[in-house]
């Protein structure tokens, strides 16, 4: 084996993995355990001192599970990650361990509907506030950073438009104030977009979307970029403080450059329990292997899709950053060479009702919430997820009557067209 880094293609199979030491199993054993036999009562001891590196129980770690951690941190370029049972599991780990009550952090305001609500109701349970910027005004994050902020949080290719995101303009932001920048990279994924070489320091996915791919099995996972001092403000005394109940171990003396991973696992995951079955792990984990060959697909499928939707009388607009007029396609060619993704939205001149007409009037398109499907989806946000929205609240989201939004499959792309083309003759 020669000593260059494999291609992303190669590690998207390889990395993490090995065949089973104990019976040579060449796929990733289903480890489907929940505790694991000590060698002795000191091996014990060290595991749970956290002297030693090692499984103890499957809240916490599971051999499945780790082979996808590290895939998923070779595919990112990070130093190490940390799968959940979702990705909004996974945020909520993050905060966990950078955030006190009364602390805030800055997030765009453009994001899956699901972590606006999040981040707007369920963390102000715990007393963190969050500010919401504008991604196409980046002084809209600087201006509401105050003493009490941890944190920047953006997602590359943002919800529901197709919309990529000025990550290294915003990671400037963040190393002058001395925050880190947190990126959810479920839309791009490492395929499209590498965050961590633009200035983010963690990586958050939802691994049900393309990674898995197939919309079986539900995961997340936080990538550590290994990149942020976790000591030097004092801001984060979970990293930078001696932990009692481990000894008085201070995790980022201890980790170094890992320590943020390390953390969302032995404090988070072990507290709050999200940890990822072991069998949504290996489903993950197959789907992965195929991640660069569909990604492009879809990418490819995507454009031919919305440059027809583009010239079809029925349609008002198209929100696509791969075609040459969009607003975003500059910034699509600079941060994501390969292709502009596959989820994005158009307009139809015949409003809410056309819109209606049009969904149920498609048949190899499937009408659900999901997205990153082998299968072409297809969702009216103002008559389903966006439905208890004014109608001035659907258009700031991105989600007007006469939106629709498509997460574009990986079937033949004239079949793809053929349906959209019969559908829109019935509207
Ligand atoms: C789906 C999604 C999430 C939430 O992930 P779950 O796995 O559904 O919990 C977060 N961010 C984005 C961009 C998503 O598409």
């Amino acid at each position: 084996m020669s000593q260059k880094i494999p291609g992303f293609s190669t590690l998207a199979i390889h990395a993490g993995a090995k065949p089973d030491p104990a019976t040579g199993a060449r796929i990733t054993p289903i480890y489907q355990t929940t505790g694991y036999v000590f060698d002795d009562a000191d091996h014990a001891a060290s595991l749970f001192g956290l002297k030693a590196f090692g499984n103890i129980y499957t809240r916490i770690m599971n051999p499945t599970q780790a082979v996808l951690e590290e895939r998923i941190a070779a595919l990112e370029g990070g130093t190490a990650a940390l799968a959940t049972a979702s990705g909004h599991s996974a945020q909520h780990l993050i905060f966990h361990t950078i955030m006190r009550p009364g602390e805030n952090f800055v997030a765009a305001r453009k994001l899956y509907g699901g972590s606006i609500n999040q981040f707007g109701h369920a963390f102000q349970n715990y007393g963190w506030e969050v500010r919401w910027g504008d991604v196409n005004d980046v002084s809209t994050f600087e201006s509401q950073i105050d003493d009490k902020t941890r944190a920047i949080f953006i997602e590359s290719l943002a919800n529901p438009g197709g919309e990529f995101v000025d990550i290294e303009a915003i990671g400037n932001i963040a190393r002058k104030h001395g925050l880190p920048l947190i990126v959810d990279n479920t839309l791009a994924t490492p395929y499209l977009v590498r965050p961590l070489e633009h200035g983010a320091d963690i990586i958050v996915h939802s691994l049900t979307k393309f990674i898995g791919g197939h919309g079986n099995s539900m995961g997340g996972m936080i990538v550590d970029g290994g990149t942020f001092d976790w000591s030097k403000s004092g801001n984060y005394p979970m990293l930078s403080e001696p932990r009692p109940e481990y000894g008085g171990v201070v995790l980022h003396e201890t980790f170094g450059n890992f320590a943020f991973a390390i953390a969302c696992r032995v404090l988070g995951l072990r507290d709050i329990g999200p940890a990822i079955s072991p069998f949504n792990a290996f489903q993950i984990l197959t789907g992965c292997e195929t991640l660069p060959l569909r990604m492009q697909r879809h990418c490819d499928n995507a454009i031919t899709v919305a440059g027809w939707l583009s010239n079809h009388p029925k349609v008002a607009w198209v929100s696509y950053p791969g075609l040459a007029g969009d607003k975003n396609h500059a910034l699509q060619k600079r941060y994501s060479p390969r292709g502009a993704g596959a989820v994005f939205t158009f307009g139809l001149k015949g409003g809410y009702e056309a819109g209606v007409k049009l969904v149920e009037g498609l048949e190899l398109f499937s009408h659900l919430a999901n997205l990153g499907d082998t299968r072409s989806l297809v969702i009216h946000p103002a008559s389903t997820t966006h439905r208890q929205l004014t109608d001035e609240q659907k258009i700031a989201a991105g989600a007007g009557p006469d939106t629709v939004r498509l997460s574009i499959g990986i079937e033949d792309s004239n079949d793809i067209v053929a349906d959209l083309e019969q559908a829109l003759a019935k509207v």
